[in-house]
């Protein structure tokens, strides 16, 4: 069984860092900064032994260059021209075998085009790395994709096993769940979401990953098919909104203009 540690880079990125205490080969999970992965490779004494990418932005690819000057282990993501360095381009239902586990891949475009996540669909311990399309509390900005797409890959995101340990790649929660008790402000499960959130980052603690079960109580993203949420964007956006993809485009645009309390 592999163990997971946050490498923090540029203000508010996770690189996971995927290891196997046994081997101590090492996995990073969209290195968009290399140094902080090599000091902290550096001081745990683990090997680099594979890059896994979930998309091509820079602040998910930035490092990979450096990082494969210090060593050349595989690159694992996407097809797509974008990211030059990938030297296994995997696509839905591939499996990649990380740090003594196997990883499967799902598609899951809106945020990019490109965008995919690797599941570890164990029954005792399941996680996912989802990049920039699950946050903790909310979602990524759909910059590709339909909201279509963006609302059908948080629908099979949300579809993994509720205790599903998302490790997403932003520490955006608190933003999120202040738009989330904004849109259901009368949800007590957000507001001490919220609370306990607040207290972990003034201590400058992650907040992630968090359980899927959380999210599906409290992430409005993940809830767009719920009758309180839908009421809440109709009366924001003055519109009808037959369609649960059409609540999931009106709340995004209202996310993308929102700002912190
Ligand atoms: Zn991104
Ligand atoms: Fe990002």
């Amino acid at each position: 069984m592999f163990k997971v540690a946050p490498i923090l880079a540029f203000t508010d990125n996770y690189i996971w860092l995927i290891s196997n205490p046994d081997t101590k080969e090492a996995w990073v999970v969209d290195p968009g900064d290399a140094q902080p992965v090599l000091d902290k490779l550096a001081i745990s004494g683990e090997e680099l032994a594979g890059i896994l990418i979930t998309h091509h932005h820079p602040d998910h690819t930035g490092g990979i260059a450096k990082l494969l000057e210090h060593k050349n282990v595989p690159v694992y993501g996407p097809a797509n021209d974008k990211i030059k360095e990938i030297t296994n381009r995997v696509k839905e239902g591939d499996t990649v075998e990380a740090a003594g586990s196997s990883f499967k891949v799902i598609e899951i475009p809106g945020h990019t085009l490109d965008h995919i996540a690797f599941v570890y669909d164990n029954a005792e311990n399941p996680a996912v790395f989802c990049g920039d399309t699950l946050f903790a509390g909310g979602c990524g900005r759909v910059f590709e994709g339909t909201a279509e797409q963006m609302h059908g890959s948080l629908s099979k995101l949300a579809a993994l096993h509720k205790d599903t340990q998302v490790y997403c790649a932003h520490e955006y929660t608190q933003s999120n769940l202040y738009f989330a008790r904004e849109v259901s402000p009368d949800e007590q499960a957000i507001r001490d979401r919220l609370s306990r959130t607040a207290t972990k980052r003034r201590h400058s603690r992650p907040t992630v990953p968090t359980p899927l079960s959380i999210e599906l109580e409290t992430n409005p993203f993940l809830r767009c098919d719920d009758q309180d949420i839908k009421a809440s964007i109709e009366t924001h956006s003055g519109k009808t909104l037959p369609s649960p993809v059409e609540v999931f485009a009106e709340m995004r645009e209202w996310k993308n203009n929102f700002v912190d309390p």
